[in-house]
C-alpha cells in the first residue's frame, strides 16, 4: 500500500471538508470504546500545513506497525501540502499527543499546545484564548482535560475531545471544569461555523444543532442527577443508576468521573446537599 493519503471520494463527508475548508482526516490505527473508531488527526492548509494532534505513539509489535502507518500518511499529506508549518494539540493526552517527538523528529516545525512542554519537549506557541498560531485561533474549552482548546480555522473548528462526532465526552473533575465546559461550548455556538472537526468520530456539518444538543445533553444529565439528589440518592451506585442508566457496563467508570464533575458543579453553585458520596477519581 502507498504511503499517500488516499483521496477521499466524491460524496464522503472527508471530500467535503477538503473542497470546503482544506482541511484532511487522517485516522490513527487505534480504535477502543474510548476513541471510537480511531483518533483523527487533522492537516489543515497548505504551503505550508498545519497538523492538529498527531495521534498515539507507536509501540512495539504490531500496534507499532500501525502507528509507523499513521505517521507516514502524516508525513506524505504534509509533502503534498508545501511542508509543515507547525504542529498544534488540542490537549496533551497520549491518544492525541503521543506521536509528537516522532513525527518532529522526522521534521522539525514549532509545537503549540496550553501546558508548556509535551513530550519532554518545549512548547514553542502556549495556547492560550485568542492565541493565533499559522491559520488556527485557540479557543479555550476546559472540560475533558484542563488544558483542553478549540482550534478554530476560518468556518471549521477543530475540537477534540470537546465535541466527539459519535457519543458524547467525559469531563475531568478539575475545579470549575462542568462550568468552563459549558462556557466554552456556548462560545464556539456564538461562531459562524460550517464544520466540527472531531477529536474522534466523523466531521460534523451542523455544528449549531451538535453543540446545541451537547450542551442540552449535560443540562440533563444534571436534571436527573438534582432529581435523584431531591428524591435522597447519596451513594455513587444510585447516582449513577439514576442519571446515567444509558451507559454501557464497560465505560461506567468513565461516567463515574463525569459524576464527580456534575457533583462539583453543583457544590461550586452551592446546590449539592449534605452527605453525597463522590466517586474516587
Ligand atoms: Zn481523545
Amino acid at each position: 500500500m502507498s504511503a499517500a493519503a488516499r483521496a477521499p471520494a466524491p460524496g464522503e463527508p472527508e471530500a467535503r471538508l477538503l473542497a470546503e475548508h482544506g482541511i484532511l482526516r487522517l485516522r490513527a490505527e487505534n480504535p477502543g470504546p474510548l476513541t471510537l473508531s480511531g483518533t483523527n488527526t487533522w492537516v489543515v492548509g497548505s504551503d505550508p500545513a498545519y497538523v492538529v494532534d498527531p495521534g498515539p505513539a507507536g509501540q512495539a509489535g504490531q500496534a507499532g506497525q500501525a502507528g509507523e502507518r499513521h505517521l507516514e500518511r502524516i508525513l506524505a499529506a504534509v509533502r503534498e501540502r508545501g511542508g509543515l508549518g507547525g504542529v498544534a494539540l488540542t490537549h496533551d493526552h497520549p491518544d492525541h499527543s503521543g506521536a509528537v517527538a516522532a513525527l518532529l523528529a522526522r521534521v522539525d516545525a514549532p509545537l503549540a499546545a496550553a501546558g508548556a512542554h509535551v513530550a519532554g519537549r518545549r512548547v514553542d506557541v502556549q495556547l492560550a484564548d485568542g492565541v493565533v498560531f499559522g491559520p488556527l485561533t485557540a479557543l479555550p474549552t476546559p472540560g475533558h482535560s484542563v488544558d483542553h482548546c478549540a482550534l478554530i480555522a476560518g468556518r471549521a473548528c477543530l475540537c477534540g475531545d470537546a465535541v466527539l462526532g459519535e457519543g458524547s465526552v467525559f469531563i475531568s473533575p478539575d475545579p470549575g471544569a462542568l462550568a468552563g465546559y459549558l462556557d466554552g461550548l456556548r462560545r464556539l455556538l456564538a461562531l459562524p461555523l460550517r464544520a466540527l472537526c472531531p477529536g474522534h468520530g466523523p466531521a460534523v456539518f451542523d455544528p449549531h444543532a451538535k453543540l446545541t444538543e451537547y450542551v442540552e445533553h449535560r443540562l440533563e444529565r444534571e436534571r436527573r442527577l438534582v432529581a435523584a439528589l431531591d428524591a435522597g440518592a447519596r451513594g455513587v451506585r444510585e447516582l449513577l443508576d439514576a442519571a446515567w442508566a444509558d451507559v454501557p457496563e464497560q465505560l461506567r467508570p468513565v461516567a463515574a468521573v463525569t459524576l464527580a464533575a456534575h457533583l462539583d458543579k453543583l457544590a461550586e453553585e452551592g446546590r449539592l446537599p449534605a452527605g453525597v458520596q463522590r466517586p474516587s477519581v
